[in-house]
């Protein structure tokens, strides 16, 4: 049996690994992909300690620095999870992991278009992380669909990469911070608009954008599209433990990183709290040291 086994591998959860490790717990982290969100990062300027640090590269040093204080990172999904303070269940596809308490630091999951062909061929063209997918469309057309930070980035990535790069949008201005659309060069702005379906074959060939203005619908063709309008927390392990979502959907913890749930607690952007970095990690800090104490308390 483990001591905690924190489900993510985002800063919150790496940094909370770090922390209860250190404490010499036996920690168990379940991550569905290195880094989390902190990994599709292009270049972060914000994180302390590091004037510029690439995103992958931060996220390479936190799972190092965790594995060196004796945390075990395995590469998969927690699926089901269950259980009371001091005995926890946590499943993966093959295995089953007992815990004696459980940090969730699992995000925020990827929004969808919700048109037609986009689960069809999501693995075959439809992408949501450009880090990932990205080089497999070198040469080709594609097309970014969102107007936040994450598809500005996006689009300047593929701009090294693809041949012709559209950025699809529902406004008439991108709400991505400035410095970051001053960097797009070559990107074909498609304001005012929206992807109303996705065709191909057995990989995608052209996506139906309608203008939002006039209604006029064209076909373009690409092969690749990027899916970046917006994200939701991923607290469906969460509420299957039992624990408390506030009406924004974010999980509700205390300032020691508790739920409602004894021996469960959370950190990170599931939390809701300023997503960013050096909040998750910090929020990480909290949970694995609350984790360690609750562990010390209980001892038998
Ligand atoms: C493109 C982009 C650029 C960004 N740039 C910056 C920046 O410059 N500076 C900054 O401070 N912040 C930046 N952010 C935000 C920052 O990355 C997030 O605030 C931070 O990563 C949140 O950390 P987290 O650990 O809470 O969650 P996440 O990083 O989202 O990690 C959660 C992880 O848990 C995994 N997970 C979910 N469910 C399960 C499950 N059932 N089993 C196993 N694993 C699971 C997810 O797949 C994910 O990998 C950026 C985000 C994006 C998308």
């Amino acid at each position: 049996m483990y001591d905690v086994i924190i489900i993510g591998g985002g800063p919150a959860g790496l940094t909370a690994a770090i922390y209860a490790a250190r404490r010499k717990l036996g920690v168990l982290v379940i991550a569905k992909q290195e880094g989390g969100q902190m990994a599709r990062a292009g270049t972060v300027e914000n994180y302390p300690g590091f004037e510029k640090i690439g995103g992958a590269e931060l996220a390479s040093r936190m799972e190092g620095q965790a594995r060196k204080h004796g945390a075990e990172i395995i590469c998969g999904e927690a699926l089901g999870a269950g259980g009371s303070a001091g005995n926890f269940a946590v499943s993966t596809a093959d295995k089953k992991y007992e815990s004696k308490a459980v940090i969730i630091a699992t995000g925020m999951a990827y929004g969808k278009l919700g048109v037609g062909g986009e689960d069809k061929f999501t693995g075959k063209g439809v992408s949501f992380c450009a880090t990932c997918d990205g080089p497999l469309f070198a040469g080709k057309d594609v097309a970014v669909v969102g107007g936040g930070n994450a598809a500005v980035e996006t689009a300047i990535f593929m701009e090294k990469v693809a041949r012709e790069v559209f950025l699809i949008h529902g406004s008439s201005r991108l709400s991505g911070e400035e410095a970051l659309q001053k960097k797009l060069k070559k990107t074909r702005l498609m304001p005012d608009s929206a992807v109303t379906s996705i065709s191909g074959g057995k990989f995608v060939e052209s996506i139906e954008v309608e203008s939002l203005k006039t209604g006029e619908k064209k076909t373009i063709p690409v092969q690749g599209v990027f899916v970046h309008v917006g994200m939701m927390p991923e607290t469906r392990l969460a509420r299957r433990m039992g624990v408390e979502v506030g009406e924004n959907g974010f999980i509700r913890v205390n300032e020691k990183q508790e739920t409602n749930v004894g021996g469960v607690f959370a950190a990170g952007d599931v939390t809701g709290w300023m997503r960013q970095m050096v909040c998750a990690a910090s929020q990480g800090a909290v949970a694995g040291s609350s984790a360690y104490s609750f562990i010390e308390k209980n001892r038998g």
